[in-house]
């Protein structure tokens, strides 16, 4: 058999090893497992999101405490001023109590926002258990799922093993530069060898010209100028 034939029988047991790798990757199980995962990180993700946002809250809680006690000690000391030294005119009462308010006012709106962080930090509280909750759920039906999928990978890993020791056998006797440039046109073109019917590509099923088959009949290496495809006559 020549190099070319040897090929065209070796492609036929790699066909097959890729076959068998493609049904591995597709499985069901696989595919569901691979959903639980993304599912589970997408909830850990969420889970980030949450602690950060509960800590910019508490940076938020801590500015405000501190922004309360020094607004109560403003308004204290103009409590202090104005006993110590009473206001004598209408106009200066009136900057006293302007000021006043403005105090009281910074204090309850300080009070109202921290209110509103609390409840927004209360239902984070809630968002983060859910979150668990779902993550946790995740967790358990991936470890369910992986035992399933570990069983069923080892009878497919068993089938691959075989079918890959038989491609291996039949590469035997193959020149290394058949099997270098068979493995560069796979890069592009599945599978990398074509049968040549008449002046007809089967790889790609483009009319090819005449020359190319006499090419091929008198033994040369001919890639079909459509797809790439080493092509043979069988
Ligand atoms: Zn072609």
């Amino acid at each position: 058999m020549d190099q070319l034939h040897l090929l065209w029988e070796y492609q036929k047991a790699d066909v097959e090893v890729d076959k068998m790798e493609a049904s591995i990757k597709r499985s069901p199980v696989r595919q569901k497992l691979i959903k639980y995962r993304d599912y589970y990180a997408d909830q850990q993700n969420a889970m980030k999101r949450i602690e950060s946002e509960v800590a910019a809250m508490q940076d938020r809680l801590e500015a405000l405490k501190d922004a309360i006690k020094m607004t109560d000690e403003q308004l204290r000391s103009l409590h202090n001023k104005m006993e110590s030294d009473p206001p004598q005119s209408s106009q200066d009462v009136q900057q006293f109590l302007n000021d006043a308010k403005r105090f009281q006012n910074n204090l309850n709106a300080y009070e109202q926002e921290i209110k509103r962080i609390r409840k927004d930090a209360a239902d984070r509280e809630r968002q983060q258990h859910d979150v668990r909750v779902r993550a946790a759920k995740a967790k358990g039906e991936f470890d369910k799922l992986k035992e399933i999928y570990d069983e069923e990978k080892k009878d497919k890993d068993q089938e691959l093993e075989a079918l890959r020791a038989a491609a291996k056998e039949k590469a035997v006797g193959i020149e290394p530069e058949y099997m270098e440039r068979y493995r560069d046109i796979k890069k592009h073109s599945v599978p990398p060898l074509a049968a040549l019917y008449g002046d007809q590509c089967g790889g790609c099923n483009m009319s090819l010209p005449s020359s190319v088959s006499r090419k091929v009949k008198a033994g040369g290496l001919v890639e079909c100028e459509t797809c790439g495809r080493l092509l043979i006559i069988v």
